[in-house]
């Protein structure tokens, strides 16, 4: 009996390393968006199914993950529960032209006539280009913070 002490005293040490170690890689890494059952999980502002991942979004907090339809959703629950991004650890929208997860708050962003799930109208663009390219000659590109200012004066408007 005497030698199975050192054995699961080992085993204790290795497990408790490995939770030190995700926990801390959880804590520095990089955060990642997660992938969103389509379909099936709802929006966190509107309450509607998500089902087009191209204009999909999320909002992570150390709470969890926050995941959208639109990103008007995202922009409006951002200035509902966060005015000031307190709290929040990455966003995230997908990139029209590649439609890969890149980071909401360096995106540039166009507002078409065009559809998207809830009618915002807004498309995202890792660079200036890209987005100038959509949106046509002379046509206004927004940083994150003045899409943001948009959606906040609709929700002014509305109510
Ligand atoms: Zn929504």
């Amino acid at each position: 009996m005497r030698r199975v002490y050192p054995l699961i005293l080992a085993f204790a040490v290795a497990i408790g390393l490995v939770i030190t170690f995700s926990y801390l890689r959880e804590r520095s890494g990089e955060v990642k968006p997660k992938q969103i059952l389509l379909g099936v999980e709802t929006c966190a502002e509107c309450g509607m199914v998500i089902r087009e991942e191209p204009h999909a979004a999320e909002l992570v907090t150390e709470e969890g993950v926050a995941k959208f339809c639109d990103i008007g959703c995202m922009l409006l629950y951002r200035v509902k529960h966060h005015p000031q991004g307190e709290g929040v650890r990455a966003m995230f929208v997908h990139d029209w032209t590649t439609k890969q997860w890149i980071r909401a708050e360096g995106a540039f962003y166009v507002r078409a006539s065009l559809y998207t799930p809830m009618y915002y109208g807004l498309f995202a663009f890792h660079s200036r280009e890209e987005a100038e390219r959509f949106a046509g000659e002379g046509a206004k590109i927004w940083t994150f913070h003045e899409a943001l200012e948009f959606v906040r004066r609709q929700g002014e408007g509305s109510e």
